[in-house]
This record gives structure tokens, C-alpha cells and sequence, in this order.
């Protein structure tokens, strides 16, 4: 057995680890929210679609903007409650996805898209939870604006965590999308795969939606056998993250195989196959003889990879 590797300190892991307190308890509190958007302290996330608008500061980049600033930009769509930082309300203010696009030619803004943000580090690791937040839930506004019981028009409440049908009465709340990730794991080796929109070189772990009326575990098992015929056996839960594109919450997993052929569902993948431990490590510092990677540290991927290759068994 190899020795543990050092991979030197542990990144953080991106959208995860918010500073925000979302202080439910006030959203349907009226006066109070209309108080808050008043405050001088608040600020916003300016979000169009796939499109973030950042400010640009001297060579760095600023995340907020002040309520003012916001409403220069644009209508909002919506404006969305994320909560208080250090006792300072934080918003939501969705931009039609052509008025962000449209702000891209102005020397003051940086319009971009929130992956690149998160990889290229372009603002404070602080940012990037409160910027899936807001994306995510200005994400399903923007995809709820009927009822899904009746087709009348919806109407948003609460600071945006709620619609409400006149028509009906039903409420409607934002909604997660959980999707397994999972390393799938036969003692000094693992199986990657990589989908044909990934980066060249790039190879990350096995993921898919859970379906209705199944575990983690089930679903960690099924595609798996899916989408590289493999059986496991034991699934152990490691950690999840926000993936907001647009509104995923992944649920990592490491996975012990039963089977050991791997047959590549090539509508799913471009390709699986075994990756010893020795081979992860170069991948993971970036010295990977033929340029293969992981995926950056920012992806939940690289945390389930490294877990395993410094804690091997001791992930079950
Ligand atoms: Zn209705």
C-alpha cells in the first residue's frame, strides 16, 4: 500500500460554507423586508439567467452592488430575500438574461458567466454561496411563473421563497434537485468517466439524477450499473454541495464494487475506465504524465477523489 500523499492544505470546496444567515423567520414579514431593501448596509447580487454582473474595481472585481446601483442596471424580474452578513441584508436582483447580456460592452461591469467566476477566483470565496443562492432561486422563479396544479400566473411572496396561485391556492415553493456523485472504488483502484463536453483532458467521478422513490444509496448503485455495468455493494455518504446550474444539489458518495468489467453506456459517456491510485495523485497535482486532470477544486468531485486516495478503506 501506498503512502498517504501530500496534497498539501485542503481547498475549499465552491457555493458551500455560507455566511449568510437566511433568517426565514422574517420573509413574510412585510414591513420588515421593505425595511431591510432600505437599509443602508444592503446589497445585491445582480443575476440575469446564466449571466452574473460583477463591478469592476481597479484590477479586482466587486460581487455587490447597492440597491441603487442594482436598479441603474435594469427592472428586476425579481428581487430575492437571501438573508443578513454580520446583520446586513443581502438580495437576490434578477436581470432579464438580454438586459445582463446587453450590459457586456460597458468598461465599468464585468458580465460573466458564474463557473468562470468560481474557477478563475475572480471574487472572494465568500461570494460564491450567496451567488448560487441567488441564482438558483431567481432560476425557478423565472421557470414558475404558472401553476403547476391549474396554468393561471403565479405571483412570488415571502421574499421570494414562495408563489402563490390566486386561482387555486397553491403554494409553491423553490425546489432542489438531488443528483448522486460517486466514486466507485475497488481497493487501489477507481473508475472515472468523462462526458464529451468536458475539458479535453478531464476525467471526474460517475453522477445522475435521483429519482422519485429512491435512496442516495439506490440511486448511487443504479448508475453506477448504468452507466458503466458495474454492481457495488456499500455506499457511504462523504458530502454534498450546491450546484446551481441551475438548481442541483450534488450528494457525494464513495461506492464499493461487487463487479469489476466496466461496459460504457456511450449515450451517457465518452468513456469509463480503472484509474489506479498512483495515476489519481498525478491528476490531482497536475502532473499527470499524459495532461489528465480532475476536476478543479471548486467541483465536489476533486474532494471525493482526494478522500480517497489519502484515506483509501478508511472511506467505508
Ligand atoms: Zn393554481
Amino acid at each position: 500500500m501506498s503512502p498517504r500523499p501530500d496534497l498539501g492544505p485542503k481547498p475549499r470546496l465552491g457555493y458551500s460554507q455560507s455566511l449568510i444567515e437566511r433568517v426565514a423567520e422574517r420573509r413574510a414579514d412585510k414591513a420588515w423586508l421593505a425595511s431591510a431593501a432600505a437599509d443602508a448596509r444592503a446589497a445585491a447580487y445582480v443575476i440575469g439567467g446564466e449571466l452574473i454582473v460583477l463591478k469592476k474595481s481597479g484590477s479586482a472585481f466587486d460581487a455587490t452592488f447597492s440597491l441603487t446601483e442594482a436598479r441603474a442596471l435594469g427592472d428586476s424580474t425579481e428581487m430575492v430575500f437571501l438573508g443578513l452578513l454580520d446583520g446586513a441584508p443581502r438580495f437576490g436582483f434578477g436581470l432579464n438574461p438580454d438586459v445582463a447580456a446587453a450590459l457586456k460592452p460597458r468598461s465599468d461591469l464585468l458580465v460573466i458567466d458564474l463557473r468562470s467566476i468560481a474557477v478563475q477566483g475572480l471574487v472572494g470565496a465568500d461570494h460564491l454561496p450567496p451567488l448560487a443562492q441567488a441564482k438558483a432561486l431567481l432560476n425557478w422563479h423565472a421557470r414558475h411563473r404558472f401553476c403547476s396544479h391549474c396554468g393561471a400566473a403565479t405571483h412570488e411572496i415571502d421574499g421570494g421563497w414562495r408563489r402563490d396561485c390566486p386561482s387555486c391556492k397553491a403554494q409553491h415553493f423553490p425546489r432542489t434537485d438531488p443528483v448522486v456523485i460517486m466514486l466507485a472504488i475497488d481497493g487501489e483502484r477507481c473508475v472515472l468517466g468523462r462526458s464529451a463536453r468536458f475539458a479535453p483532458t478531464m476525467w471526474s467521478c460517475l453522477a445522475g439524477f435521483v429519482e422519485p422513490g429512491e435512496s442516495f444509496e439506490d440511486a448511487v448503485r443504479r448508475e453506477t450499473r448504468e452507466e458503466v455495468g458495474i454492481a457495488c455493494g456499500r455506499v457511504n455518504y462523504f458530502a454534498s454541495q450546491p450546484w446551481p446550474f441551475p438548481t442541483t444539489l450534488m450528494i457525494g458518495c464513495h461506492a464499493e464494487v461487487l463487479s469489476r468489467d466496466i461496459v460504457v453506456d456511450r449515450s451517457e459517456l465518452e468513456d469509463a475506465r480503472w484509474f489506479g491510485r498512483d495515476e489519481a495523485i498525478a491528476m490531482l497535482q497536475r502532473r499527470h504524465p499524459d495532461g489528465l486532470t480532475t476536476p478543479p477544486p471548486v467541483a465536489i468531485a476533486h474532494h471525493i477523489i482526494r478522500a480517497w486516495v489519502e484515506n483509501e478503506s478508511g472511506v467505508f
